[in-house]
């Protein structure tokens, strides 16, 4: 592949990749498997953009280097994060078999969606990624989220400051849209407020802020807030109930939206922290304690 071939590959999977970001945007950070199968281009045409096997490396007809690839935490195949670096287990089968165009992928420097499996059929889209290394002793190849960590040999030999630099770009692109896609898959994409209905308009908020030890992005911890309401939750402005002192101490039934999160009473202190552990947020795991709002009450016990 070599010149006007390259430069349409190239646009091609610029123009999808867009199209993707975009639907997965109005969804609220994901896409459904169905659609993944069979997606519709701005051309009208239609193209599946995942591969419908196991394997996970998915070339188009077509396409001459690899245009998706998934990940899974409950897969077939040990892909693993590490510092920014994603290993990615050649394909079992044939030798070459589908791994050629990933490894084509690479050779031309061509950028590669990554779908990211967030609940069952639901896969977060993660583009650009690019394949920056090949062993065909541990059959991996090796996939970075940018152009900058691309340029890097591996994690083993980044310094404290790239070190740094790749924990915050995972966080960014792979952690937070994936916990803001399984938060709006279990509020149904609504806020648990005022029930806007607009993914595209609504962040996940943590109940207990995510640089404190108990702040785990996973949907227990997590609220679906417009951004009006997510703004007025940072400023405290509304409270979670289960910090109002001497109020709505109680366990919130379904649908009961009064004790959702209200206002601060006047004269309240501030807390440094909307909740704490001990006090009332929920468990580091598993279900909500009894003291989550029904915000969180009403989410659809996880996964879908
Ligand atoms: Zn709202």
């Amino acid at each position: 592949m070599a010149g006007d071939a390259l430069d349409d590959e190239r646009l091609r999977r610029e123009v999808i990749a867009a199209a993707v970001m975009r639907r997965a945007d109005e969804l609220g950070g994901y896409l459904p498997w169905n659609e993944l199968s069979d997606f519709p281009l701005p051309d009208g045409t239609r193209l599946r953009l995942v591969d419908g096997g196991r394997g996970g490396i998915w070339n188009p007809q077509g396409f001459g280097a690899t245009l998706s690839i998934l990940t899974s935490p409950d897969g077939p195949y040990p892909d693993r994060e590490d510092g920014g670096f994603l290993q990615y287990s050649y394909q079992k089968g044939p030798e070459g078999g589908k791994n050629l165009k990933l490894r084509a992928a690479m050779e031309h420097r061509l950028p590669v969606i990554r779908f990211d499996k967030v609940a069952k059929g639901a896969y977060h889209p993660i583009y650009p990624v690019f394949v920056v290394g090949d062993n065909p002793i541990t059959r991996e190849f090796t996939l970075t989220l940018d152009e900058v960590l691309r340029a890097l040999p591996g994690s083993q030999t980044l310094s404290p400051i790239e070190k740094a630099y790749a924990a915050r770009l995972v966080r960014a692109r792979v952690h937070q849209p994936a916990f803001r896609a399984r938060v709006m898959l279990a509020y149904e994409g609504t806020c648990c407020v005022c029930t806007l209905k607009h993914p595209e308009l609504l962040d996940a908020a943590h109940i207990i802020e995510d640089n404190q030890g108990d702040g785990d992005p996973v949907v227990p911890n997590g609220l679906s807030l417009c951004k009006i309401h997510h703004a007025a939750y940072d400023r405290l402005l509304v409270g979670h109930h289960s910090r109002l002192r001497g109020q709505n101490q109680r366990t919130p039934a379904r649908g009961d939206r009064r004790t959702d999160v209200a206002p601060w009473p006047a004269g309240d202190a501030r807390p440094r922290s909307r909740a704490s552990p001990g006090e009332g947020g929920p468990a580091r795991s598993g279900a909500p304690r009894d003291s989550l709002s029904a915000c969180s009450s009403r989410a659809r016990g996880g996964w879908p």
